[in-house]
């Protein structure tokens, strides 16, 4: 009796399961061709696409366009340039050689040692305890000065308002160029099949022959204080980015410093945004060399200028500042490094 329950009910389950099964079978087989058909449809209008913009790009009508407005793309790229030029004005602050000693780890257990073995010749790392890294944090510009040596003097000064001069044209002009490459993409864009200028944005950028611009600030210097305990396990870092903010605290602090030994500051003011804007300004954002402005030319990046180049003994003051725009403070520039 007992045999032929179990019998039944093995019948039944397996009689379920097979229904299940058959279910799944058909719809699967219902929806099989559906299925094909919509991949099939992507992977055609996929194709179809490509094909059809690798013929819009090097159709005589694209051709044309980018000729049209050749003149404007040039002009972005050489911007980009010269902001890359800007961007690299900051040299390593502890670069000073003072010469070359061999480290050997003797170590029982090298555990992360090789990492710690890197960052000890990178000289924006300073390797310390965790009271010195948590202190860091703290009074950020204080201990970069202290740790990273850098010299309380007016010739440390200068070099760092150059910097910051330089970086805060930078990114001023990145702001400019990423506006100006907008407006010309948005004066062009009737002419360019929305379907293109839709799906194929960076295509279009690239193939107007627009260079890649980088909009990021990973250019700015990091100062890093690292603790890592001798077995390796625990660690804290502090990380100091020269940005903009960072670099004005910076001249302000090392211009109190050396306030306090020098009391004698003559006219010399600071290179901060408040004076950059104030000598634009004055300046009626007009190039004074080119009479160029900010009227004509809605995304002119104007800078400031040391009449006096500091590095022929002029300091920052208002009556050695003026107001150059990017292609004239570029010319000057190349012909002091040429006399
Ligand atoms: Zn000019």
């Amino acid at each position: 009796m007992k045999g032929n329950f179990l019998l039944i009910t093995l019948i039944i389950i397996i009689a379920v399961i097979a229904f299940i099964v058959k279910i799944i079978v058909s719809v699967v087989s219902f929806l099989l061709l559906p299925i094909g058909i919509i991949i099939l449809i992507a992977v055609l209008s996929v194709l179809s696409y490509s094909i059809y913009s690798h013929i819009y790009f090097a159709s005589s009508k694209f051709l044309n366009l980018k000729s049209d407005i050749q003149k404007y793309i040039q002009n972005c790229n050489d911007l980009n340039s010269h902001i890359n030029e800007l961007k690299n004005s900051f040299v390593d602050i502890s670069s000073y050689d003072y010469g070359k000693g061999e480290l050997n780890d003797n170590s029982k257990f090298k555990f992360k040692r090789k990492e710690w073995q890197n960052s000890i010749k990178n000289h924006q790392i300073y390797n310390c305890s965790a009271a010195v890294c948590k202190s860091a944090s703290n009074q950020p510009i204080k201990y970069l000065c202290k740790y990273f040596n850098i010299e309380m003097n007016e010739s440390t000064l200068t070099s760092f308002e150059t910097v910051l001069n330089d970086f805060a044209a930078a990114e001023q002009g990145k702001e400019l160029l990423r506006n100006e490459r907008d407006s010309i993409l948005n004066n062009i864009s009737n002419s360019i099949p929305k379907l293109i200028m839709y799906f194929k944005r960076d295509a279009v950028i690239q193939k107007l022959g627009f260079e890649a611009y980088d909009f990021s600030d990973l250019y700015f210097p990091v100062y890093t204080f690292q603790y890592v305990s001798p077995g390796g396990n625990s660690s804290a870092k502090c990380d100091i980015k020269l940005n903009i903010g960072n670099l004005e605290k910076l001249i302000f602090y090392l211009n109190d410093l050396i306030k306090f030994r020098k009391s004698v500051q003559g006219q010399r003011a600071l290179m901060t945004s408040t004076l950059r804007e104030k000598i634009k300004s004055r300046d009626n954002f007009c190039c004074k060399k080119c009479s160029l402005s900010i009227r004509e030319e809605k995304n002119l990046l104007l800078e400031i200028d040391h009449i006096i180049p500091l590095s022929k003994g002029g300091i920052t003051s208002e009556d050695n500042l003026q107001t150059l725009c990017w292609r004239c403070n570029r010319t000057k520039g190349a012909t002091i490094e040429n006399t």
